[in-house]
């Protein structure tokens, strides 16, 4: 691509660094900001530099949050002996849009994947097998995508909680293998979480 001006370069190629955005799609949006008022293209960077530099992730679940305890954690309501781990907030915002889940959350930030050199060091896997320890929780639900990673990082998890008295299940899934969590429609997903199966059972099934 040749540029005629090295602003506009520099500005797309930020913005193609971005998953998903191409060259092409990341020119068609620096145009279009530069078509904009100059305050919209300002709210963006504010926006965007006000979350990165005061982001705040729970201390207890791992979570994106405002506050040092996440609302969630921090609820009466919830139901403190179940907690469903799962692999970014993404999957927490789906699995709170269903109403069907009163637990609580540990969120992993990622699954363990040789391929793209993610290893169980690099997740927030060392604080769950902690929180289990303190010994209020009762049932940890897997709700990872049904991938190989998925499926690697519950069966690591599972392994390092031998001797742990705690119940291990897996969510039911209507949802086909290999779906992402973020993408299973509402119904389906909060029926998964109410059927829910004990991982043991899983294990055998595949
Ligand atoms: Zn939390």
């Amino acid at each position: 691509m040749d540029f005629s001006s090295k602003l506009l370069e520099n500005a797309v190629y930020e913005m193609s660094q971005l998953p998903g955005i191409g060259k092409r799609t990341a020119l068609r949006l620096v145009l279009h900001l530069l078509k904009q008022p100059e305050q919209q293209t300002n709210h963006l960077v504010e926006a965007l530099s006000k979350l990165r530099n005061e982001v705040n992730f729970c201390k207890t679940c791992n979570n994106i949050s405002d506050t040092e305890i996440c609302e969630i954690c921090a609820s009466p309501k919830r139901d403190r002996t179940l907690v469903c781990v799962v692999e970014d907030i993404r999957d927490v915002m789906a699995i709170e849009s269903t109403s069907q889940y009163k637990g609580l959350y540990h969120v992993l930030g990622g699954k363990i994947s040789p391929m793209e050199g993610v290893g169980p060091q690099d997740l927030n896997i060392v604080p769950l097998i902690n929180r289990v320890k303190q010994g209020e929780v009762q049932e940890l639900i897997f709700a990872l995508s049904s991938t190989m990673e998925g499926d690697t990082t519950n069966f690591y998890i599972y392994k390092q909680l031998e001797g742990l008295k705690v119940a291990t299940s897996t969510i039911a899934r209507g949802i086909s293998v290999g779906d992402e969590l973020e993408y299973a429609d509402e119904v389906t997903l909060g029926r998964s979480i109410l059927n829910r199966i004990p991982f043991e059972n899983a294990i055998k099934a595949s």
